[in-house]
C-alpha cells in the first residue's frame, strides 16, 4: 500500500483507540481481538430505480474493523474520522 494510504489507516486506528470507550468484546463471540482492513472500503447507496442495478453514484468511505475470531465487522465512516474529505 502507498505510504499515504497507510498513514491514513494509522490515523484511523488512533481515532478508534481514542474514541472506543466501551467494552471491546465482539457482539457475536465475545473475543476482544480486532484487525483493521488494509484499504478503505465503500458502501454504495441503493439505486433509486432498482435495488438490483449497480449504482455508480456517491459512496460512503469506510474503515473496516473485523473480529479476529469470527469475522464480525464494524464499519466507521472515514469522513467522520477525519481521514477523508466529505
Ligand atoms: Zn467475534
Amino acid at each position: 500500500m502507498a505510504a499515504a494510504g497507510r498513514a491514513r489507516l494509522e490515523q484511523a486506528l488512533r481515532w478508534i483507540e481514542e474514541n472506543w470507550i466501551g467494552e471491546k468484546s465482539c457482539a457475536i463471540c465475545g473475543n476482544t481481538g480486532w484487525f483493521m482492513g488494509d484499504a478503505i472500503g465503500e458502501m454504495r447507496q441503493i439505486n433509486q430505480g432498482s435495488r438490483w442495478m449497480p449504482n455508480t453514484g456517491p459512496a460512503y468511505p469506510l474503515i473496516v474493523l473485523s473480529c479476529e475470531n469470527c469475522g464480525y465487522t464494524l464499519l466507521f465512516n472515514a469522513i467522520v474520522l477525519g481521514i477523508m474529505d466529505g
